[in-house]
């Protein structure tokens, strides 16, 4: 992804002409997929217990987690024992967004959209491409949003890169692998 390391590198940059995103696969006490946004300078984020998918027929589960910093994004490694998050986390995909939020016909900021509890957004990632759509539907103490896939050319319900594709997308190793090299030290 030509640029990315660039752009996370710039503290200046206010700009979000390409904003990224990534997703870390994370073996924590429960495996998620740690979805996290640029919005404003921060990795917005949700835990999402099955992954994204591919179909549109399916809702995935986004449950709502701290932001994090933007160099976050780059973190793969063992979490030790003993802190928030233990267990080994890989980057699973990562690349840039778009964002398509409209709200009453107008394009709208993914800040105002995550406000208003609805955003939609066009990944380019290495194994996950197209349109998302994320909306809250529950708020409070217990606030869930769910992760859908929208029905456009690259919708592929027939495609799992969840289970098909699990290395990461920076070093090529898998969850386990990381697990041995990194873990116990
Ligand atoms: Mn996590």
């Amino acid at each position: 992804m030509p640029g990315l390391d660039t752009q996370v590198d710039d503290p200046e940059r206010v700009e979000q002409e390409n904003p990224i995103f990534v997703i870390q696969k994370h073996a924590a006490k429960t495996l998620h997929y740690d979805f996290r946004l640029e919005v404003d300078g921060v990795l917005k984020s949700w835990a999402v217990p099955k992954g994204l998918s591919l179909s549109p027929e399916e809702k995935r589960l986004a449950v709502p987690t701290e932001d994090h910093p933007i160099e976050y994004a780059e973190f793969e490694g063992v979490i030790p024992e003993g802190s928030y998050g233990a267990g080994a986390v890989l980057v699973w995909d990562r690349g840039t967004y778009r964002n398509l939020t409209e709200r009453r016909g107008e394009r709208t900021g993914v800040a105002e959209g995550l406000r208003q509890g609805h955003i939609s957004f066009w990944l380019d990632g290495t194994k996950i491409r197209g349109g998302y759509a994320l909306t809250r539907f529950r708020t409070g103490k217990n606030e869930a949003w769910l992760l859908v896939k929208k029905n456009d050319d690259e919708a592929d319900p027939g495609r799992n890169p969840v289970v098909s594709e699990p290395r990461s997308v920076i070093s090529g190793r898998t969850i386990e692998e990381i697990e041995a090299e990194e873990g116990d030290q």
